[in-house]
């Protein structure tokens, strides 16, 4: 939760009226598996954890930053400082879930308290339910039910900045570099953090044009925690029902995440386990490069190589490419999709992957088989979405179809119906 305003850990732990120090990890468990060393990710946070270092120095404290294992971090803390408690926010993820669980009982060891807060989103874990008691796996009647526990309370922002001068006054630290890391810089462009209103008033009618600014390309900033949840609900609440919806979609899928662990790896609705993928590798890596001879299909995969996003339309329409085309399994489209989107996130990946594939909870039913070339008529009529990212798809030099859409339908629905009814 990179920010330093409205956060309600940071808050909490800046009330404490101890001296504060702002630690950050970066986490080894993760980076070393990280493939491309140019990761934009990585590059996104190093910045931003520069930006935030100097606004604490402006304080007179500074930041305490570390590239190791959680637990090999704590205790090199522990080695260096009479540390009287631990204050951090909520992750939903079942790695985050363990490597707390794992912290707190390191810190329980030497005296040390473990405070965790809700920050991440407006509702979370237990906090909406069915009146039976049960986590929804619908999003229609999760949202209906956020929508009714929601209080005024629940939006209020943390003032943080009341309480700046509680940082613990040291300006000796200094972050480890990219380099150091085994990292680069990306060169990439990050999408401004800044909440466009006129975007988010005109969003119904925009939403699904890929061409146009019609999303306000937050994704990366909610991602990494450096725009405020709460904040952002009561523009939606002023501004937009629409764009709330979206907001709430964000926390369905992180409450299914949370309640549903095993859809990180198998499908949400098991029978679709038994669907017999062709997983053809040439064809993958074609779906991989954007180069399917699907105008649409291609100018989605070469914005997301080149960029690190793609519109939300257009990553619908390139999953279920993948998945009903291409017969391929989800879980290869959403490791590519983990591999290159700045916005990456397991529980809204993997659930959207899940929604395109089928198997996910309140999925497109399997029959639904995007058919590119209407879509491309529907959302991007005047190609210009299409020219901006495939400007040679008119020319000899761009690949025939990879599969003729009426075949690789028939095909899918003949697939899908073998393996989910035998
Ligand atoms: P806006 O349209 O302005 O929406 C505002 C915010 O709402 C977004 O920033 C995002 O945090 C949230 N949001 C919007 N749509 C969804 C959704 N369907 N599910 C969950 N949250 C949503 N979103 C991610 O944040 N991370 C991912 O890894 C991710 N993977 C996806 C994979 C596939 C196959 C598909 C179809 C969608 C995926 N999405 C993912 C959802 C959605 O595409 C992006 O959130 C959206 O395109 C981000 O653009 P924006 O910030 O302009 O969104």
């Amino acid at each position: 939760d990179l920010r330093l305003h409205d956060n309600a850990g940071l808050y909490h732990a800046l009330r404490s009226g101890k001296p504060v120090l702002p630690i950050f990890i970066f986490d080894r468990d993760i980076l070393d598996k990280l493939t491309d060393k140019d990761d934009k990710r990585v590059d996104f946070i190093h910045q931003t954890l520069t930006s935030i270092h100097q606004e604490l120095q402006t304080l007179g404290s500074s930041l305490w930053a570390i590239h190791h294992t959680p637990l090999e971090a704590f205790k090199t803390l522990t080695a260096n400082f009479d540390i009287e408690a631990v204050y951090t926010n909520h992750d939903y993820e079942p790695y985050a879930l363990q490597r707390d669980a794992e912290v707190a009982d390191y810190l329980k060891q030497h005296n040390i308290a473990f405070h965790t807060f809700k920050d991440q989103v407006i509702l979370e874990r237990h906090e909406v339910l069915s009146d039976q008691g049960k986590p929804y796996s619908v999003f229609t009647p999760y949202s209906k039910k956020w929508k009714k526990n929601l209080t005024e309370a629940h939006l209020q922002s943390y003032a943080n900045a009341d309480h700046f001068g509680n940082f613990l006054q040291t300006t000796a630290f200094s972050l480890p570099t990219l380099e150091a890391m085994g990292f680069r810089a990306s060169g990439a462009v990050f999408p401004a953090k800044i909440v466009r209103e006129d975007i988010i008033k005109h969003y119904a009618e925009k939403r699904n044009l890929p061409a146009v600014e019609g999303t306000t390309r937050l994704s990366v900033h909610l991602r990494f925690g450096t725009v405020s949840i709460r904040e952002l609900a009561r523009t939606a609440q002023k501004l937009s029902e629409g764009w709330l919806n979206e907001l709430i979609w964000r926390e369905f899928y992180m409450s299914i995440l949370y309640h549903f662990p095993h859809v990180a790896t198998g499908a949400f609705k098991p029978a679709y386990e038994q669907i017999t993928w062709r997983n053809h590798e040439e064809e993958f890596q074609k779906w991989c490069d954007g180069t399917t001879g699907y105008p649409i299909v291609d100018a989605g995969m070469r914005e997301l190589n080149a960029t690190g996003f793609m519109h939300n339309r257009v990553r619908m329409i390139v999953a279920c490419f993948l998945t009903k085309h291409l017969l391929i399994d989800w879980r290869w489209g959403e490791a590519y999709f983990a591999r290159k989107l700045l916005d990456f996130d397991l529980s809204a990946n993997n659930g959207s992957w899940q929604w395109a594939s089928g198997s996910g909870c309140d999925a497109a039913p399997y029959f639904r088989v995007f058919n590119p070339n209407l879509q491309t008529q529907k959302f991007d009529k005047d190609l210009k979405y299409v020219r901006r990212w495939v400007p040679e798809f008119q020319s000899f030099g761009y690949p025939r179809p990879i599969v003729e859409h009426a075949f690789a339908r028939d095909r899918a629905l003949k697939v899908y119906k073998e393996g989910l009814y035998g």
